[in-house]
């Protein structure tokens, strides 16, 4: 079988696929004696990039040639690039080295891989989908769709379990990132009358700079100040050889302090053997704002879906190895937990979801803008009806969208961002509403389309010193996509109706204008910073209501 799952994570990436009885199993990592492959890249030098363990290695050294976290940066708008040896990547490119490193697995083991299904972030944006499914197909797979992470994940958890209607919390605490989701799986009829399984994101919540790397970076700290004691030095005193020798080595402290309950490790300070010991009570107490921190973000995603009753919680990223983090999710939820193999149920789920892709009719044709959507059935032999035999992933919109319009009506005139489609409705989604120009004669409507994760009906974005809506807008999300000019004819009055549509689906964000007087429509959409020339002002906006 050449169709496999795709854990594309932000610090371990992951490949999986179904065996001959059709459970998921995982490629293995020999090289690094992993399940898992880590996502750094190395440059060394023009004909050499290492991908793996082996980049990592090099982090303290020879930092500015590795690249790291690069998840966190695609499909984003003011994207960073990096430079080596006179070449420039995207972030688009180097998530492509990892997937071509993960193919390479494969291939290294006798396999091909053909069709894939990459895992998302259930925060992610259109754009960053489409990013990273681009990233597939530079490394010259063929992106059957993508998954949210979480519906990966229950999808993992159900081959294990039938189950009937439930609400699941995923936990997901990763290396850098920590996502808690709350999913509803139900059973419904599909179109052929056989039961379906369905499955919902409720809510989403968490903290993009959150995860296992903080824990490390506690503990080397902590190994750090024990070296300079021992050794009666200071941290500036320290090498950087010693520090990369500390960095390469808390990890694996980490590690096993999730079975022992102390870890010694051996450094090189400086030219001089130190030996420190760490028990895992050392490191629960420096670490336990870090728990709280994760515990409050749980408080808060229940909060937006008040009333709902979670059954079961699952617990999914290589950090919930760590028992403080099994106890603390223990505590608040008794006899819910389920943990199992949570740094490869991701991947499993995709490989689940794939093959069901591949079995359903037509899937290889191109399932635009990769969304999840599909049905099927597993074959593989005795353990495929204890798989979900069918199921069913309803799209839904990533985040909320809007125009951005002038309200004369409120005390003092401000530019509101009207939500016009929210997170979570059903795609396709579609709004339209009418607004009208803020003074007679006008020339032109600069339309600014937003994208955001609130559930407000409006929002004030920040805007700038000349009253400008910032591109970026963290306190609400709020992200510019993009705008649309409408130009006006002269003598166009200001209360003539200007027809505003917004269109989401899977393929992306449609934005659309017509002047009712004229019929005129406009659809160009100017998407890019540079795209948009900067000059603005309030007399280009469109108001909400007319005289
Ligand atoms: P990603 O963040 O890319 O989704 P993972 O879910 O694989 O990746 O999580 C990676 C994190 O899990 C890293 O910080 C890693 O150190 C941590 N981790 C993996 N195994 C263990 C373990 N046995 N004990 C503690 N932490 C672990
Ligand atoms: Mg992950």
């Amino acid at each position: 079988m050449s169709t496999y799952g795709i854990d594309l994570g932000t610090t371990y990436s992951c490949i999986a696929r179904l065996d001959a009885n059709g459970n998921p199993e995982v490629i293995r990592n020999n090289e690094d004696d992993s399940n898992t492959v880590a996502s750094v890249v190395f440059f060394e030098n023009e004909n050499n990039v290492v991908v793996g363990q082996a980049a990592k290695e090099n982090i303290e050294t020879d930092g500015d040639r590795v690249v790291q976290f690069v998840k966190r940066y695609i499909g984003k708008r003011d994207t960073r690039t990096y430079e080596f040896d006179g070449k420039t990547y995207t972030p688009v490119e180097i998530s492509a080295l990892i997937l071509t490193r993960l193919k390479n697995l494969v291939e290294s083991q006798g396999g091909t891989v053909e069709d894939v299904v990459i895992t998302v972030p259930a925060y992610f944006g259109l754009e960053e989908r489409s990013a990273t499914k681009q990233a597939g197909e530079l490394a010259g797979l063929n992106v059957l769709s993508l998954i949210n992470e979480p519906t990966a994940a229950a999808l993992s958890y159900c081959a294990r379990q039938f189950q009937e209607d439930r609400t699941v919390l995923v936990y997901d605490l990763g290396g850098g990132t920590f996502d808690v989701t709350v999913i509803k799986m139900s059973m419904a009829q599909s179109a052929d009358g056989n039961d379906a399984q369905k499955i919902n994101v409720l809510a989403t919540g968490g903290d993009d700079r959150l995860g296992g790397k903080d824990w490390d970076d506690r503990l080397f700290e902590f190994i750090l100040n024990a070296c300079c004691t021992e050794n009666g030095l200071t941290p500036e005193e320290i090498e950087a050889e010693t520090r990369q020798d500390i960095r390469s080595k808390v990890e694996e402290a980490k590690r096993k302090l999730s079975k022992k309950q102390s870890s010694k490790v051996r450094i090189d300070v400086n030219g001089s053997r130190t030996e420190i010991t760490v028990t895992r009570k050392d490191f629960e107490q420096l670490t336990a704002d870090k728990v709280a921190q994760t515990m409050s973000f749980v408080d808060s995603t229940l909060q937006k879906v008040p009333g709902v009753e979670i059954d079961t919680v699952l617990l999914v990223g290589g950090s919930t190895y760590m028992p403080m983090i099994k106890e603390a999710v223990e505590a608040k939820f008794p006899g819910k937990v389920q943990q199992h193999d949570p740094d490869q149920a991701v991947a499993k789920g995709a490989a689940i979801y794939a093959s069901m892709l591949v079995i359903e009719e037509g899937a290889g044709s191109e399932n635009q803008g990769g969304e999840t959507s599909g049905e099927g059935e597993i074959s593989g032999e005795n353990k495929a009806e204890q798989l979900t035999a069918k199921f069913t992933v309803e799209d839904q919109t990533p985040r909320s969208f809007g125009p951005g319009v002038m309200d004369m009506k409120a005390a003092k005139p401000k530019y509101v961002l009207e939500n016009f489609i929210k997170i979570g409705e059903k795609m396709p989604a579609i709004f339209t509403k009418t607004y009208y120009p803020m003074e007679d004669n006008q020339e032109r409507v600069r339309l600014r389309a937003f994208e955001n994760m609130s559930t407000d009906d409006a929002l004030i974005p920040s805007v700038d010193e000349d009253g400008n809506p910032q591109a970026t807008d963290p306190a609400h999300n709020v992200k510019l996509l993009g705008e649309l000019i409408v130009n006006l004819p002269p003598g166009t009055s200001r209360n003539t109706p200007i027809k505003v549509t917004f269109k989401v689906d899977a393929s992306g964000v449609h934005v659309e204008a017509v002047n009712t007087t004229t019929n005129e429509v406009f659809e160009t959409f100017l998407r890019t910073e540079s795209d948009i020339d900067v000059e603005n002002s309030a007399v280009h906006q469109l108001r909400i209501s007319s005289d």
